[in-house]
């Protein structure tokens, strides 16, 4: 069942409160119209990101972009301002991540060259509700190596959203990505995770991209969360810059990331994270499949 993801809120909290640990937030019907609406505007966003990398281009020219649409549509930028326990308040609309940079990166006015890669990744927040979403681009032509990269850590997106279906575990997705990015070599970052989603941007679970199938919390139906495999050529180790956020690789070999939000439904999972035209596209292709 969906369930009213205010009255989940409040037992969330009272269960976070007494057994310090939170619960996750099943979605009413209701609540996944506006995560559906919220979900088709970030990704608006990434693709209109998505056309404007080419050499040249600076992050902060993308930032502007970015946090434009957001305000335009009526929507709040949810990384401006985000402010964990101890840290200084994220000061852009995107994270902007350049080749060693796995995540948080600053925008700043230094072109993106040729044979970069660029991992984008952005939320916001619109009638309530937040939608995440991310993606890593080849800035120009890049190496075959890096290519590989970009693409395999798309893959393991696509294998682990596979998984999101009612009384599946939350490991099940986790082993999809893990078993995948392992036959490359991959170090998968263990720092970072995915995360349930909902009236904020972070909510339980954990969702590791790495771990067993079969283990951690059972998968049900209103459920909403957000996927985001983070592969490295090297190593998984990472260390932060001294600006408190940019996160990269501990080896400084490039890194590549992405991200859709999804919901459960009793069919499987859904794609909150794609445009107008992304859906069409979808079922267009599985009519295609059906007719064939
Ligand atoms: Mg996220």
């Amino acid at each position: 069942m969906y369930g009213d993801s205010r009255i989940s809120g409040f037992v969330s909290n009272i269960c976070r409160l007494f057994l310090g640990k939170r619960m996750i937030i099943a979605k009413s019907r209701k609540d996944l119209d506006r995560m559906r609406e919220v979900g088709e505007l970030i990704a608006e966003v990434r693709e209109t990101l998505r056309k404007m990398i080419v050499p040249g281009i600076t992050t902060l020219e993308l930032n502007a972009v970015a946090e434009k649409i957001m305000r335009d549509a009526g929507s709040t930028p949810s990384f401006i301002g985000y402010k964990p326990h101890g840290m200084i308040p994220f000061p852009f609309a995107i994270c902007a991540s350049v080749n060693e940079a796995v995540v948080h990166g600053f925008s700043n006015n230094v072109p993106l060259k040729e044979g970069d890669i660029i991992s984008l990744d952005m939320a916001t927040s619109y009638q309530g509700f937040v939608g995440d979403t991310a993606f890593t681009a080849a800035v120009g032509e890049v190496s075959d190596e890096l290519k590989q990269l970009i693409r395999v850590t798309g893959e393991c997106l696509d294998l682990g959203i596979a998984q999101c279906h009612p009384n599946k575990r939350v490991g099940d997705i986790s082993w999809a990505i893990q078993q995948h990015a392992d036959k490359f070599g991959y170090g998968i970052v263990r720092d970072y995770t995915g995360h349930g989603i909902g009236r904020t941007m972070h909510e339980a679970p954990q969702i590791a991209n790495y771990g067993r199938a079969g283990t951690k919390e059972k998968i049900r139906v209103g459920y909403c969360f957000a996927i985001e495999p983070m592969l490295n050529l090297g190593t998984h180790e990472t260390k932060t810059l001294a600006d408190k956020w940019t996160v990269i690789t501990a080896d400084r070999k490039p890194s590549a990331h992405c991200e859709h939000t999804i919901a459960v439904t009793e069919s499987g999972p859904e794609i909150l994270t794609l445009t107008k035209e992304q859906k069409a596209q979808m079922k267009q292709a599985k009519s295609e499949t059906v007719a064939a």
